[in-house]
């Protein structure tokens, strides 16, 4: 399973991006969320464009450690999170990353053994599930960020699935076959 990080595992920033870790607040329900599926013995990862370093906003040394502080909390709290992959460029920088790109998604099913024919996708914006879709994951679209039921009726691509959230999306992955 991959996730988008904002606007899926927490809030989405008021500005940009988030730039440091006092501004990451979990959304409702996702820490309990990741501790099911990873009872279930699911793979999750995350896979998130972080232009913001890019652009010179932060330091890649803060999302570091913004990237430990959260996986250190969903440990704490029973999830688990295999890999975190971030783009870290800029948009107009033409890199091979950068989603809708699926070079991350494409890395981390060789490194990890995935079928991404039996991956699903989770995230709040267009490019996540145009991501998805080009890789052939099935595709969950989260109510919880950026993008609403509204803005994903003008998309190209439709999801697979519309959630209120990654709780939602969760309880529907574990009935899938
Ligand atoms: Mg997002
Ligand atoms: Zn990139």
């Amino acid at each position: 399973m991959f996730l988008d990080r904002d606007g899926v595992i927490n809030v989405c920033p008021t500005r940009r991006y988030i730039t440091r870790w006092k501004e990451f607040r979990f959304l409702p329900g996702v820490l309990k969320g990741l501790r099911i599926l990873a009872l279930h013995g699911r793979t999750v990862i995350v896979v998130s464009n972080q232009a913001g370093v890019g652009r010179g906003y932060f330091r890649r040394s803060e999302l570091e450690l913004i990237t430990r502080r959260m996986l250190e909390r969903i440990r704490r709290t029973g999830g688990k999170i295999r890999a975190v992959y971030y783009c870290t460029h800029r948009f107009d920088a033409g890199c091979p990353c950068r989603k809708p790109k699926i070079q991350l998604l494409k890395k981390a099913a060789g490194k990890f053994s995935i079928d991404l024919t039996r991956s699903f996708v989770v995230g709040d914006h267009e490019t996540d599930i145009l991501m998805g879709r080009s890789a052939g994951c099935r595709t969950i679209h989260v109510l919880s960020g950026r993008q609403s039921r509204k803005d994903v009726r003008q998309w190209a691509v439709h999801p697979d699935r519309i959630a209120k959230d990654l709780a939602e999306a969760i309880r529907w992955i574990l009935k899938q076959r």
